[in-house]
């Protein structure tokens, strides 16, 4: 067994953009990656503030509106309307998940999809199932693919199994798994909670994805012998032993499916780390593309 090692690839990730930035600069370009924080939820609050740490390391331009709980749909569509207008913002993202009086779907639907480097927007959502590729694929996906290429993970004509059909994650990744050309190629099956046999059908598979958000939920008997597994789940388990009182772990039972697999990732340090590497790097391409540069 061996590890996929997230936070090196990630790096490696950043390290491009780093040097792409560095480029266009000396063009009187700098990227610019507005967060949009609703409320103040301590984990949405850390998520940003590591957003606009990452921004500042890799030079770019980054916007923080952190605004009050009792922040109305109308105002925020507002605030989204400005910063679509805002020519040194080419990303833009709402922090997920907003306060319950917010219609999620409807802030998303007024981000100008061309500065959605989530790629939540349904012109997004088109564009990656029409294999156009100058859409935004969410940023999780994304990672996950770029994790594959790296660790030369053939998926031409190989039986992947993605658990969990989200918009953030289980679908985007299907389509981009079944998508013409390197990291696509497969044969995709998606399961979800109706899924029957779930082991007869992951026991088929070369690659596993998991991102249901249940922690020890992919066992041992769900796993064949040399498969890859890819675990996107973050979930929290009590740990007194813990200075914070809880631990992250992922999807998958690691200690009994980690001796089967040829290759996993751990959690943390799997594809967490991708997702952010992802978002500047959408971030950048949307940057190019405003600007009519070409990559
Ligand atoms: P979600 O919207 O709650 O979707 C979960 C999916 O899992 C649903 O499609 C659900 O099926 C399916 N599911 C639930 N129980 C199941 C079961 N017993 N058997 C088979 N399928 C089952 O979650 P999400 O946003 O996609 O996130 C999934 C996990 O990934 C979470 O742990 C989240 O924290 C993590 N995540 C990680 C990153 C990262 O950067 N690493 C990014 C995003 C999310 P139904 O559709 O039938 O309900």
């Amino acid at each position: 067994m061996k590890l996929i090692d997230g936070t090196t690839i990630a790096e490696k990730v950043h390290e491009e953009t780093r040097a792409s930035v560095a480029e266009i600069t000396k063009s009187g370009l700098c990227p610019g990656l507005a967060v949009v924080l609703v409320g103040n939820d301590p984990a949405s609050r850390t998520y940003v503030r590591k957003k606009a740490e990452q921004c500042a390391k890799l030079g770019f331009h980054s916007l923080r509106l952190e605004l009050p709980e009792t922040t109305s749909q109308q105002e925020l569509l507002a605030h989204v309307a400005q910063l679509n207008a805002d020519p040194k913002i080419h990303g833009i993202l709402v922090q997920s998940p907003p306060p319950p009086h917010i219609d999620e779907a409807k802030i998303v639907h007024a981000i100008a999809p061309e500065k959605d480097v989530d790629g939540f927007h349904p012109v997004n959502v088109a564009k990656l199932a029409l294999e156009d590729p100058s859409g935004f694929v969410p940023c999780t996906p994304l990672g996950c693919r770029r994790l594959l290429l790296e660790y030369g993970i053939p998926t031409s004509g190989a039986r992947v199994v993605v658990l969990g059909r989200s918009m953030i994650v289980g679908k985007p990744l299907a389509l981009l798994l079944m998508s013409k050309g390197p990291g696509g190629d497969a044969i995709v099956t998606v399961a979800h909670s109706r899924t029957r046999n779930l082991g007869e059908i992951t026991r088929e598979a070369d690659i596993i994805f998991s991102a249901i958000g249940r922690p020890y939920f992919l066992r041992e008997e769900h796993v064949r012998e040399g498969a890859v597994v890819v675990d996107v789940g973050i979930n929290r388990v009590e740990d007194p032993s813990h200075k914070r009182g809880y631990r992250l772990v992922g999807d998958v039972d690691f200690e009994t499916v980690a001796p089967k697999c040829s290759l996993i990732t751990p959690v943390p340090g799997g594809v967490g780390p991708m997702t952010i590497a992802m978002l500047l790097s959408n971030t950048l391409k949307a940057c190019r593309q405003i600007h009519g540069l070409p990559g």
